[in-house]
């Protein structure tokens, strides 16, 4: 067997990219470890979304490049992901230990790259964005899943926010037909899955092509998974407020496994701002929505992206950002500097922000983040939820899950239970996680 480490940076897609990618080359003889030490071949699967983590790829690249020299060369690098995309040519120049740059739309090809650098030695470099499609090309999804399994439904962007690489790194938007997809669920259920995550840059914008020959939306694809497959939860992520219509808004009324969580975007809760990022709604648009959502599931809880310091930020326009978010309440929410990407309209703007007022405007957020989502997770103790285990916890018999609303739940004598879903009383709040107590059904089935 010949060795193969992937290290995965960025988002769930580059997880579903990177579990792909080893499926591809299994049939080559190629295993995973846990580690590059030993392996033949290292992935380095990027994220270009921020600076900070487009540097680490190159500080890692050193690393590697050591680890290979000490090997006297017996080692293939490959860089795959959206870095890869961005900045090929570059990486090559600037690491000539590199043997494969592969972009997140054609890794598809990497069997041929690999071979045609053992034929002709050099380099090989795959960034186009090629004709036949990627998800054709690949083999049936055929590892051992957990529990909880990531699908890629929609790839792409054609929203081009300011800040954004997304729509330059992994292309126009593109849906897999609805039949594809239900053939890749069933068979991450058979192979162990009892929830499944749809993903997609703008997951929320899918049109795909359903059996009858339209064009089906997220709301049809979710009611068939969930009709025709019985899983027992669906989420999906990541979804823009411009899309999010009264049809999937009326899913999560109406169908069970589509877990009361929703991850949506605001990004800034200044009108000026959210008009400087090109989003194409406003503060008042994204209130009415969560006003909808919730009167369709009232239990759903909210999470949200926000960006501190995009170019023309005021303070008062952060102040509005922080009324938003009093306003909403979120459960969980994902918050970042402004970083300027090289090649985005916001990269260009004249007036970008003062380091020091992103960084105080960032903790200042993250505090009250925080404070709502531990708030959030409070009102969760004494009462009784679904949790699907996933895997053994530290302790013996301990077995960790989530709840609906994604939060570990540490849970004692229940590791017969991993790969299932049962019912759990929350008995305690801890920092980042829940501990809980199973009912005396489950207690009682040891
Ligand atoms: N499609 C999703 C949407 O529209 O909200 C987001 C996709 S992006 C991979 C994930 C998050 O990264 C964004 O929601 C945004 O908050 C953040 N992000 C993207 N570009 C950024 C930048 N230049 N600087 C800081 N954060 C950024
Ligand atoms: Fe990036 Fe905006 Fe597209 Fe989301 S919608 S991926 S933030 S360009």
């Amino acid at each position: 067997m010949k060795k193969l480490f992937i290290k995965t940076y960025g988002c769930q897609m580059n997880v579903y990219d990177s579990n792909r990618m080893a499926e591809l080359l299994a049939p080559l003889g190629y295993g995973a470890v846990d580690g590059p030490e030993e392996a033949d071949m290292v992935i380095l699967n990027t994220c270009h979304i921020r600076e900070k983590a487009a540097e680490k790829v190159y500080s890692e690249l050193g690393r590697l490049r050591r680890m290979k020299e000490a090997r006297q060369g017996a080692m293939t690098i490959a860089v795959a992901g959206c870095v890869a995309q961005a900045e090929g040519a570059e990486i090559l120049a600037r690491q000539a230990a590199v043997d494969l740059i592969v972009g997140p739309q054609s890794y598809h090809r990497l069997p041929e790259m690999i071979a045609k650098i053992a034929r002709d030695g050099g380099h090989a470099l795959e960034t186009d964005f090629p004709a036949e499609d990627k998800f054709d090309a690949l083999p049936d999804a055929g590892a051992a899943v957990g529990p909880s399994a990531f699908l890629t439904v929609q790839e792409g962007c054609d929203k081009f926010c300011s800040f954004c690489v997304v729509p330059y790194t992994r292309g126009a938007e593109y849906s897999r037909p609805v039949d594809d997809i239900l053939a890749e669920a069933r068979r991450l259920i058979e192979r162990g899955a009892r929830e499944i995550t749809l993903l997609g840059q703008n997951v929320n914008a899918y049109r795909g092509v359903g059996p009858d020959g339209k064009t089906w939306g997220l709301d049809r694809l979710i009611r068939r998974i969930a009709d025709s497959t019985g899983i027992a939860r669906l989420r999906y992520t990541t979804s823009h407020p411009r899309d999010m219509t009264d049809d999937l808004i009326a899913a999560h009324r109406d169908v069970g496994a589509l877990m009361p969580y929703l991850h949506l975007p605001v990004q800034s809760g200044s009108d000026r701002v959210l008009e400087a990022m090109n989003r194409g709604h406003t503060r008042d648009d994204y209130l009415r929505l969560v006003e909808r959502v919730r009167a369709a599931r009232p239990d759903i809880a909210l999470s949200s992206d926000f960006i501190v310091g995009h170019p023309r930020e005021t303070e008062e326009d952060f102040e509005d950002t922080m009324a938003l978010v009093r306003e909403v309440g979120y459960a969980q929410a994902f918050s970042f500097k402004y970083s300027a990407r090289p090649g985005t309209p916001a990269a260009a703007a004249r007036k970008q922000v003062a380091a020091e007022a992103k960084d105080a405007r960032l903790q200042e957020l993250q505090a009250t983040l925080a404070h709502q989502q531990e708030a959030f997770a409070k009102s969760c103790a004494g009462k009784t939820m679904d949790v699907l285990f996933e895997k053994p916890g530290r302790k013996s018999g301990q077995a960790v899950g989530r709840s609906p609303y994604l939060q570990p739940v540490h849970v004692e004598n229940a590791a017969h239970l991993i790969g299932t879903v049962a019912s759990v009383k929350i008995a305690a709040v801890m920092p980042n996680s829940l501990k809980g107590e199973l009912l005396r059904d489950e207690a009682l089935a040891l």
